[in-house]
């Protein structure tokens, strides 16, 4: 299950959206230079870019105060020319991440951190919903991984991942188990898995004796270790799996697509062209 291909189609669309709104306008706020944040925005930026959006790169320094980094949010949320606003997390030490999402207008919130659009996604109607867990179920229905009934085990419990890929599967009908660090025999659960989607940030923790033949494997993982990229799922797996997106090309490039188009869709509802924002519009 690469990415890269349905990612570029999904990017084609946004930029024909984009010329048809006439502007779209993204905006990231890095506080402090964490490299590989640093790299995920350049990402970002490259792909907005290249879908003719206007995007805004606020670096700010890790000395920042609470309340100046509420401010910068601010005044993103008051800038006409700004569709979707992301701050880049975790934040430094001494910065609270909940209360820099709280700030940003619900609306502009196209990483669907807000409470507003997480709790909009656990009552079953979803908004603004993250990226990774939306290019994870474009992923699956591309594919047309059956998930009506069945048994989907997601390791990890982030807010960013496992939990809202966890309600998308829910109300796609699957029989959703959510694993973590504290879940005893991780295999028990993972062997019963038709879709099975591992986002723990521990290299090759799922090995090919954890994977029922045939199942739909997501690798969400992106793990720098001294041989390189490795996901969290042995690559070994696709012997046993009917699907296994690799790391990387896989949900990477599909998160970046997802964005770009919750922008867009943040766009169309700030221009009165969606009833509802995000997915549900
Ligand atoms: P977090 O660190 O926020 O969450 C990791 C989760 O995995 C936690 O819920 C944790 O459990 C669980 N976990 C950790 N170790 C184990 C274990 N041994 N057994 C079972 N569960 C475990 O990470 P994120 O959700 O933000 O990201 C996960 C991975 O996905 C990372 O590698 C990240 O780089 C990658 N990622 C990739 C993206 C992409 O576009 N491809 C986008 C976002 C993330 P507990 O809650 O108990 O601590």
């Amino acid at each position: 299950m690469k990415g890269g291909p349905l990612a570029e189609r999904v990017r084609a669309e946004v930029a024909d959206d984009v010329r048809e709104l006439g502007q779209v306008g993204l905006a990231t706020v890095q506080v402090g230079e964490d490299p590989a944040s640093t790299i995920y925005i350049r990402r970002k930026h490259e792909a907005a870019d290249e879908a003719g959006m206007h995007s805004v790169d606020r670096k700010l320094p890790a000395s920042i105060s609470q309340e100046e980094l509420v401010e910068e949010v601010a005044a993103l949320n008051a800038d006409d020319g700004i569709d979707g606003i992301l701050v880049q997390l975790p934040l430094p030490r001494g910065l609270d991440d909940a209360a820099a999402v709280t700030a940003i207008d619900p609306v502009k919130d196209v990483d669907g951190v807000h409470p507003f659009n997480a709790g909009e996604l656990y009552l079953g109607r979803p908004t603004h919903v993250p990226a990774t867990p939306l290019g994870i179920m474009a992923l699956l229905d591309e594919h047309r991984v059956p998930l009506d009934g069945a048994r989907a085990v997601v390791i990890g419990r982030s807010d960013i991942v496992g939990k809202p890929i966890a309600h998308l599967l829910l109300q796609a009908h699957a029989t959703v188990t959510i694993c973590h660090s504290h879940t005893d025999d991780l295999a028990r659960q993972t062997l019963d898995a038709d879709v099975l989607v591992v986002a723990a940030g521990v290299p090759e923790i799922v090995t090919t004796d954890m994977v029922k033949s045939g199942a739909a494997v997501v690798d969400v993982g992106i793990n720098r270790t001294e041989s390189g990229l490795v996901g969290d799922v042995d690559p070994d797996v696709a012997k046993v799996a009917a699907f296994l997106t690799p790391v990387p090309g896989g949900v990477g490039p599909m998160t970046i697509a997802m964005l770009l188009e919750n922008t867009v869709r943040a766009a169309r509802f700030r221009r009165g062209l969606l009833a509802f924002p995000g997915i549900r519009g």
